[in-house]
């Protein structure tokens, strides 16, 4: 079996289309979607998303910000850049980039996040939402993974919903952005959910539970760890890891994936490429959570309810993806 590839920069083209379109009428309204990023020094990956969601907020016409602090910045003044950005009525969106300097806790800076703009729901409100089953913003990434899925099995000739519910999905990685809102978008779907960490692997259990897996998510941040033996003929395989690797001789860097593509792609009925994979759709997903925040924000000033409280009509929302947001029984 030769895999069909799941194509992230067509996919993320589309989504970016369609989200151009609804800036536009926001703006038109009114309400100029607005981005903020707050980065701490100059780790490579994280100055370069930073770069290229940049890029993408000014060419769909969104207010853009980046608080850029230097790597020895202190919590307290994280905290307090968030705060402002917080108070910033042309920013709806607040992405804080990691890694945080070591001697700032990650979790004190998002619970300084005002809930309604935080479009990664890293604050504890927003992921307790999620965990429950009505999120209000679903973290970009795994949002991207399952777009990709959705879409992919969408063009088989089987129902999605029926090859969900009769699938063992694993999830290799269970980081707080990634993994775990992974396995609850998976078992949204009513896919039987399987997830794997590093004590798998040490225990000798990974390849046990990833041969099993129909559909196969891999976020673990290892370049290659998954290979031809670990995966079963005909499973969908997608790799969320992005890893810098130098080649020998040359030392050119290049980016590689948690999956060995060539040898996976001998096995796997369809696998996402990296780079070119989930990537480019987590960037646009990143934008378009930023469009649900402006308009929840614009429904707030309209209706002056308490932030509980939000019903938006959304064509921006579900789409089969991600739940409506919050009710007001959050
Ligand atoms: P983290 O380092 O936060 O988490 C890694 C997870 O993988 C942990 O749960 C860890 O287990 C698990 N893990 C590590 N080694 C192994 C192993 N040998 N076997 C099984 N599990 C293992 O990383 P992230 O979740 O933030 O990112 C994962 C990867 O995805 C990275 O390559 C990152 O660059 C990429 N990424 C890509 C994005 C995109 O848009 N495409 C966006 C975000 C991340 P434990 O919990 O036990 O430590």
């Amino acid at each position: 079996m030769v895999a069909h590839i799941i194509d992230g920069r067509e996919l993320a083209a589309e989504l970016k289309r369609h989200l151009g379109a609804q800036v536009q009428r926001l703006s038109e309204q009114g309400t100029r979607p607005g981005l903020a990023t707050v980065i701490a020094g100059d780790d490579y990956p994280s100055v370069a998303y930073e770069r290229r969601v940049r890029r993408l907020a000014e060419e769909l016409g969104c207010h853009y910000v980046c608080a850029a602090l230097s790597s020895d910045v202190s919590e307290a003044d994280v905290i307090a850049e968030v705060g402002k950005l917080d108070a910033d009525p042309r920013v709806h969106g607040i992405l804080v980039l990691r890694p945080l300097p070591a001697d700032v806790a990650e979790a004190a800076v998002y619970r300084a996040l005002d809930p309604l703009k935080d479009i990664e729901a890293v604050h504890p409100v927003n992921a307790g939402l999620l965990a429950l089953g009505r999120p209000r913003y679903v973290p970009s990434t795994p949002a991207s993974v399952f777009h990709m899925l959705d879409r992919y099995l969408s063009s088989t000739s089987d129902d999605p919903a029926a090859v969900y519910a009769r699938s063992n999905l694993v999830v290799v990685g269970r980081s707080s952005n990634v993994g775990k809102p992974a396995m609850l978008l998976a078992q949204a779907r009513n896919a039987t959910v399987v997830s794997c960490d590093v004590h798998s692997s040490r225990a000798g259990l990974l390849v046990g539970h990833t041969r099993a897996a129909d559909i196969l998510v891999v976020a673990a941040g290892v370049p290659e760890l998954i290979g031809a033996e670990h995966v079963k003929e005909g499973a969908v395989v997608i790799d969320v890891g992005i890893n810098p690797v130098s080649q020998e001789g040359t030392g050119k860097v290049r980016l590689v994936g948690d999956v060995d593509f060539n040898a996976v792609a001998e096995k796997a009925a369809a696998i996402s490429p990296v780079p070119g994979g989930v990537g480019p759709i987590t960037d646009v997903w990143l934008l378009r959570n930023t469009v649900w925040a402006a308009r929840l924000a614009a429904s707030v000033q309209a209706a002056q309810p308490s932030w509980e409280g939000l019903s938006v009509p959304g064509d921006l929302g579900a789409a089969g993806l991600v739940a409506a947001p919050a009710s007001s029984s959050a």
